[in-house]
């Protein structure tokens, strides 16, 4: 990572090649964060087999808008961060420990003066306010950026961000509160978003994405789990073949990693990320190839979910 992200300093993963076997010659990234067990990683191998397969829908456009994102800094970072991003949409984080709402009130007016009239600004709370603090805050910052497009997880659980959706007109997106396959469902069941933020990996992939953006029937918003360009091409997958896509995407991610594994990464180009599958550069493969400690981290890891699915099978042919 270029900077600390998530509380991260290095992104590991594991590239898989289709083997051409089933028409598919792809590449696909599996790179589950080190902390989630066997359990919560296999849709994210699901993923990266369906890439690895060459097994994606048919876009419906070719390219797909992307947020810039804008830190918890100063109002004069931030607005260069929005004039340097080139985006038409910025997403800009709030609530930082440490820091009180007139902070984010300075950051968000310096957003708009930066992004203009008719950019959209969204704000990032990750859970962690409270309700009626969120109520309250909302309608501060919502002032501030001159029109709030919507807030994101502006608290940790489901009930409480159907509370505060009842209590305030901005828009509520759900980021943190979908990361299984059936919380898309708990979402939707108790009114507790207007918008669904959906990660292919965490998720099982482009189609299993699909299937949960039309059950829902809410509008979805296409986010990245810090993956290389292997991995952001999948989250471009699904939301070049999103019938409806009337938000910008949180897709331009690449530039967080000091390094990429394609020839020429998937960077935005005048706020716009191209529906294209990057080529790998083998020779990259090598250079920032893992020590063998952390290749055998991940054999190990590979072999527990793939047991895991065999557990799984002995136990639906038991039933
Ligand atoms: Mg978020």
């Amino acid at each position: 990572m270029r900077t600390r992200f998530r509380g991260i300093t290095v992104r590991e993963g594991v590239l898989l090649r289709g083997s051409g076997d089933s028409g598919g010659h792809g590449w696909g990234e599996w790179s589950p964060f080190l902390e989630y067990d066997a359990a919560v990683a296999e849709p994210w191998l699901r993923c990266a087999e369906e890439a690895a397969a060459g097994d994606w829908p048919a876009p419906v456009r070719d390219s797909v808008p992307v947020n810039v994102t804008v830190p918890a800094v100063g109002a004069e970072q931030a607005h260069a961060v929005v004039a340097r991003g080139g985006c038409r949409t910025a997403k800009v984080k709030v609530a930082e420990p440490g820091q009180t709402l007139a902070d984010d009130q300075a950051r968000l007016e310096a957003v708009r003066d930066a992004i203009g009239p008719d950019g959209r600004v969204r704000i990032d709370v990750n859970g962690l306010w409270d309700v009626d603090t969120a109520v309250a805050s909302i309608a501060v910052l919502d002032r501030a950026a001159g029109g709030l497009e919507y807030v994101e997880q502006p608290v940790a659980t489901v009930e409480d961000l159907a509370r505060v959706r009842r209590a305030v007109d901005v828009p509520i997106a759900a980021d943190e509160s979908i990361r299984r396959a059936d919380d898309p469902y708990r979402v939707r069941d108790l009114d507790a978003a207007d918008v669904a933020v959906l990660k292919v990996q965490p998720l099982g992939g482009v189609r299993a994405c699909l299937r949960i953006a039309e059950d829902i029937g809410l509008p979805v918003v296409v986010s990245s789990a810090l993956e290389t360009s292997v991995g952001i091409a999948a989250g471009v997958a699904l939301a070049a073949a999103l019938p409806e896509l009337p938000y910008a995407c949180g897709l331009a991610t690449v530039q967080l990693l000091s390094h990429d594994l394609a020839a020429e990464p998937l960077l935005p180009v005048d706020g716009e990320l191209p529906v294209r599958t990057p080529v790998v550069d083998e020779s990259l493969l090598t250079t920032y190839a893992a020590a063998p400690d952390r290749v055998a981290h991940w054999e190990a890891r590979l072999a527990e979910v793939l047991a895991l699915r065999d557990d799984r099978v002995r136990q639906d042919r038991r039933s």
